[in-house]
This record gives C-alpha cells, structure tokens and sequence, in this order.
C-alpha cells in the first residue's frame, strides 16, 4: 500500500495506526489495545496507567536523588582542593585526597593533551597522574580568588 507522503505531515498518529492497520499498544505492558475507545489512548488499564506514572515518578526521584548526590560530591572535591589551592599546596597524593574524602570521579570538565590528563573542578584545574594531582592552579581571575 502507497501513502500520498504529505498524508504524514497532516495525519494523527491514531489515524495512521488505523489507515496502516497497525494496532497501538499499551505503553506500559505492550498489550494490543482494543479498537473501541479513545482514538489517543496509551494504556489498556487503569492498573498499566498507574504502573507507568508510579514508574516515572520513581524514575523523576531517583534522577533527582542521583543528580544531588553529584552536586553533593563535586562540592565537596572542590571544597577540599581550593582549601589546599589557598594553602599553597600544588602536588597531592591520591591517598591523601581520599582520606580527606576526595573522589577523583567528580571533576566538570576533563580534556588530554599528549599524554597529560588535565581535570578542571569549577574554577580549578590540575593535571591528574595514576598516583596524584599535580600542578593545581586556579582558573578564576585573581580578584574572584582572593574574594573567597
Ligand atoms: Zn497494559
């Protein structure tokens, strides 16, 4: 069967599902819904309805939680390298950052040149080893570095 192709571009999706003699199917469990009905409808129950919005919900806080959870530790890396960065201090063990809590997975921006790896953590930037940070700098302009 050939369909006229601006037919695509004016067509609901109901009506193609229908004119293409595709059945639509429930988004939650992937049952055939029936022909009867709303032309529009995503679900075959009540039940598959709230299972998806129960299941988005969950997905929306577990985002949530995972996005605090990252913010949470890229302050906390950047707390204790600017600490060290006002101390002077320029190299660093990795084992030493981690016990002051460090975790070398949160960084914001990250970039190699050569073999160097260079991590950025707001407004500071080091070059990260196997074994340690080295050559910590601040990337923010003076004034805003004294500020803190
Ligand atoms: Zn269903």
């Amino acid at each position: 069967m050939e369909l006229p192709v601006q037919l695509f571009t004016f067509v609901s999706m109901p009506y193609l599902l229908k004119y293409l003699d595709i059945r639509a199917h429930c988004i939650q469990c992937g049952k055939e819904l029936p022909p009867t009905g709303r032309p529009d409808r995503k679900f075959c129950s009540k039940d598959c309805k709230n299972k998806f919005h129960n299941c988005q919900r969950h997905h929306y806080l577990l985002r949530e939680e995972l996005e605090g959870a990252v913010l949470r530790a890229l302050d906390i890396n950047h707390s204790i390298l600017s600490r060290l960065y006002r101390m002077g201090v320029k190299s660093v063990e990795l084992s030493t950052l981690s016990q002051l809590g460090y975790d070398p997975r949160f960084v914001t921006s990250y970039y190699c040149l050569g073999r160097r790896r260079y991590f950025t953590l707001f407004d500071l930037q080091f070059e990260m080893t196997p074994s340690q940070i080295k050559r910590l700098t601040s990337i923010a302009p003076e004034e805003f570095v004294r500020r803190k």
